[in-house]
């Protein structure tokens, strides 16, 4: 046996490169906003998830010095034992008041929250239905989980239906799972026909809101309000780091939930609390979302406006249908996906490339911030038109 066993590793990475798969990080410098210096170069920047713009904001970075002037940097412990301070508990009824449910539960990220919630609520006996298209941490909770798992084609509540009179009988409980606002394609699911189903069927819903939150419904507690959903019973998750401009994920729900997943959550229980830090910028969004929803009107105004110019200039763009600040519009494969993002790139702006196997069609991915000026998304349609024109070119 003189096989080196870790030679696999590089043969996989060839593998990728050969697909058009391969990733690497870049680098962006000093702070994040509508435009970043990503690698040297001056960039308007529509890769973010600072749908808000709150990452950069004054407010959150003086909440965030402040606390740890007074906690320290490092919470210690795991909540349960030595991590647990006050504005985990001030942050946690800002975010249960926001979504107006009983309660709620910071975990160190949303992916976290995901993981432990899912794995905690089903087990071997239960059923869960995943929308196809649903984020990686639905889908390893899932599994985590060990339940059985069947996926339902996107969006699709026919399907969904016919899986639920076939499957639900031979299971002792059921969960649904589904992103509220898809995050690599921008439509939202339908969910008062998923909540109606999950009554009929005695199914809990999960819906995870990390894209939503901040940014749908008029006060921004996301896809439930949007929906005129708010007060039926379901468990919401989401997380700190998107809208809310920190680090940090949450569930949110009936205090019966919230209590059993303090006992039995794997992933929050076994990990050390989040920081005081990440905590304190955190709540200081919370706020700033709650006080000042002309930012979520600015977002939705600067969304419109991309919507318009994309009607006037660019009608043979194939745009996915997005109801959400995630515009995506698809090309033929991977290789023109990258093509394309280089292109974007070199005009001064940054926009990714999304390949498989995150989704199944390569797409350039356009997320749209409150604070873009109108001369962003005017450079924008420019660029993607000229992207156009050397297309018909070839
Ligand atoms: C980003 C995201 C998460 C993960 O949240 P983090 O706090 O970044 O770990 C979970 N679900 C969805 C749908 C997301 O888009």
């Amino acid at each position: 046996m003189n096989n080196n066993p870790y030679a696999w590793i590089n043969e996989s990475l060839a593998t990728i490169h050969r697909a058009d798969w391969y990733r690497c990080v870049q680098t962006i410098h000093g702070a994040p906003g509508a435009t970043v210096v990503l690698s040297g170069q001056e960039v308007i920047n529509f890769a973010s998830n600072d749908y808000l713009g709150l990452a950069g904001d004054e407010r959150l970075q003086i909440a965030a010095i402040t606390a740890i002037q007074q906690f320290g940097t490092g919470s210690t412990g795991s909540r349960l034992i030595s991590g647990h301070r006050e504005i985990h508990r001030e942050l946690e009824q800002g975010i249960a008041s926001t979504k107006q449910t009983e309660e709620a539960l910071v975990f160190s990220s949303g992916y976290l929250a995901n993981l432990g919630t899912i794995a905690a609520i089903v087990g071997k006996r239960d059923l869960i239905l995943s929308d196809e298209y649903n984020h990686s941490s639905l889908k390893k909770g899932a599994i985590l989980s060990g339940a059985t798992v069947v996926e339902y084609p996107h969006c699709n509540t026919a399907a969904l239906l016919q899986n639920l009179q076939q499957y639900r009988k031979n299971h002792r409980r059921c969960l649904m799972i589904t992103d509220s606002v898809f995050s690599m394609d921008g439509d939202l699911c339908p969910l008062p026909q998923l909540l109606d189903l999950a009554e009929e069927f005695s199914c809990m819903l999960l819906l995870d809101e990390a894209h939503a939150t901040g940014v749908m419904g008029d006060t921004g507690a996301g896809c439930v309000e949007h929906f005129g959903c708010t007060g039926r019973e379901l468990i919401q998750i989401g997380t700190l780091s998107k809208a809310l401009g920190s680090l940090g994920g949450y569930v949110a729900g009936s205090s019966s939930l919230i209590d059993f997943l303090r006992n039995r959550a794997p992933s929050w229980i076994y990990t050390t609390a989040l920081s005081p830090a990440d905590t304190a910028a955190a709540l200081a969004a919370v706020k700033i979302v709650r006080e000042e929803p002309e930012r979520r009107s600015q977002l939705w105004q600067n969304v419109n406006y991309l919507k318009q110019l994309i009607t006037e200039n660019l009608p043979n763009l194939k745009l996915l249908p997005t109801e959400s600040p995630i515009l995506c519009f698809q090309l033929s494969n991977a290789a023109a996906a990258l093509t394309a993002g280089k292109h974007l790139r070199e005009s001064g702006i940054f926009a990714p490339a999304i390949r498989p196997p995150t989704v199944s069609t390569s797409r350039i991915r356009i997320s749209v911030m409150a604070t873009h000026e109108l001369g962003h998304i005017q450079k924008l349609v420019e660029v993607i038109k000229s992207i156009e024109e050397l297309d018909h070119k070839v």
